[in-house]
């Protein structure tokens, strides 16, 4: 049996706060926010003089719901420096988002920004396990993508021994690991499995060889069936972070040990759900799209954006001592949402069913088309590299399994390929999971 967990917390005083004074400190920042947001940023002002709202209504976290809201495309408008609520001067770094969907955006920070955003990470690692005593392998993109220099930054604050691997070079990641020993992982969860399965293939056992204990993963959806894999593959826990550019990067929100959703920084941050099509605000415990405000954010402060992710919100309390709301997972975005012949499909499902499959790997593709008016999907999914030498009747039964499942889980039926072995393409950042033909 594994020994009981212990949870460390990095600033027990922001982090386990009670809720009440949380509200009441959250309230005063956001009062703060509104009237520096209104004072310095054009367009601001001008969405809430179109709808009557001054600085001085806004006056507590219920006000929140009079505010206009924050789209991606606002980012675009007014990009680079539209956004910004201070003098260019006073702005210290730029991060632009990874351009998962459309064009490129950018997002600047003042000092303290980057210190906020330094702690949030800070805050994820301990939470994770992260000690000074750590050596903690970087293996996300370093740039303008916020993960690289956002865990970095956070794995020095925590005095740990920081690597900065940067994405790529897989044998030589696992080289360095192996070598240095380091004993946390940062990167996507679907990178991390390929390092695992490639630590594997190059005769090295992750238990004796490899001295991960823990990883922290993030920056695209995954499914909890991915993290028992991940967890098994290498012998570690593997926690969630979660983030976005907009808001700061990643440690907006992270995963403590119990893995029961994600840790909001709620010092920082207020987060909302509400429905996507109404737009009104939904109590906790409702799924819905994600909304973020930031109330310590100085260089682009963000009033209700919109971030098409969507979860829900659980604010009861959990057994780590934190007091902050979680999150859940990410079950799919409303811009990913997929429409096959009128039925609604997020990838999370499918690849949910996927990972249910035994001789299946996690790497899959689907590949959507509309012939003759009519939609179709298929999914590509890669063998388990054990299921070569087997039968030709084990891969129709594997075939039919996945498509019975789809079908009952999802609702729709999908044409189902399977692949050799490491035959789809790899992500060293975000997997490309979607191909829509229609669109093209
Ligand atoms: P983009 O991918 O939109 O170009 P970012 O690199 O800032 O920009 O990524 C932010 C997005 O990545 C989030 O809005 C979310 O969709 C996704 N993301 C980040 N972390 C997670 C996570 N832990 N789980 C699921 N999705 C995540
Ligand atoms: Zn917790």
């Amino acid at each position: 049996m594994k020994a009981p967990k212990t949870h460390n917390i990095y600033n027990p005083e922001a982090e386990c706060m009670p809720r009440e004074q949380l509200r009441e400190l959250q309230s005063k920042r956001l009062a703060e926010t509104v009237k520096r947001e209104y004072e310095n940023v054009p367009v601001y002002r001008e969405r809430m003089d179109a709808k009557g709202i001054k600085p001085g209504d806004i006056k507590s976290v219920d006000d929140l719901k009079y505010l206009p809201f924050t789209n991606k495309t606002d980012l675009r408008d007014e990009f680079p420096f539209g956004l910004l609520a201070v003098p260019k001067r006073e702005i210290v770094r730029i991060q632009g988002s990874s351009g998962t969907t459309g064009k490129p955006i950018v997002s600047g920070y003042t000092e303290n920004d980057v210190e906020v955003w330094t702690e949030m990470v800070a805050r994820a690692l301990v939470a994770a396990g992260g000690t000074a005593d750590d050596i903690i392998q970087v293996c996300y993109g370093y740039g303008l993508f916020t993960g690289g220099l956002g865990a970095h930054q956070g794995a020095t604050r925590i005095g740990a021994m920081t690597v900065p691997m940067s994405s790529g070079n897989t044998q030589r990641q696992i080289l360095m690991m192996k070598e240095l020993g380091s004993t946390m992982l940062c990167c996507t969860p679907s990178y991390a499995t390929y390092l695992g399965e490639t630590i594997r293939e190059m005769g090295l056992d992750p238990k004796k060889d490899i001295r991960l204990k823990s990883g922290v993963f993030g920056a695209e959806p995954w499914t909890e069936e991915m993290r028992q894999r991940l967890e098994q593959l290498l012998d570690i826990d593997a926690c969630d972070i979660y983030g976005l550019t907009e808001i700061a990067g990643p440690g907006v929100a992270f995963e403590c040990l119990e893995k029961r959703g994600m840790h909001v920084n709620e010092d920082h941050v207020i987060a909302e759900i509400i429905d996507p099509v109404t737009e009104e605000q939904l109590p906790y415990g409702c799924s819905g799209e994600l909304v973020f405000t930031t109330i310590t954010k100085e260089g682009m402060p963000m009033l209700r954006y919109r971030t098409h992710d969507i979860c829900k919100l659980d604010a009861t309390p959990c057994a780590c001592g934190r007091t902050t709301v979680r999150m859940g997972r990410i079950t799919g975005r409303t811009d990913d949402m997929l429409v096959i012949r009128g039925v609604n499909v997020f990838p999370s499902q499918i690849e949910s069913v996927l990972v249910s499959v035994k001789g299946v790997a996690p790497f899959y593709q689907l590949v959507v088309d509309r012939v003759h008016s009519t939609d179709s999907i298929e999914v590509q999914v890669e063998l388990d590299e054990k299921m070569f030498s087997d039968t030709v009747a084990d891969f129709e039964k594997i075939r039919n399994e996945i498509g019975e499942k789809i079908k009952s889980v999802v609702g729709i039926s999908a044409k189902v390929t399977l692949v050799g072995a490491k035959t789809l393409p790899r992500s060293e950042g975000k997997a490309k999971r979607v191909i829509d033909n229609r669109k093209l």
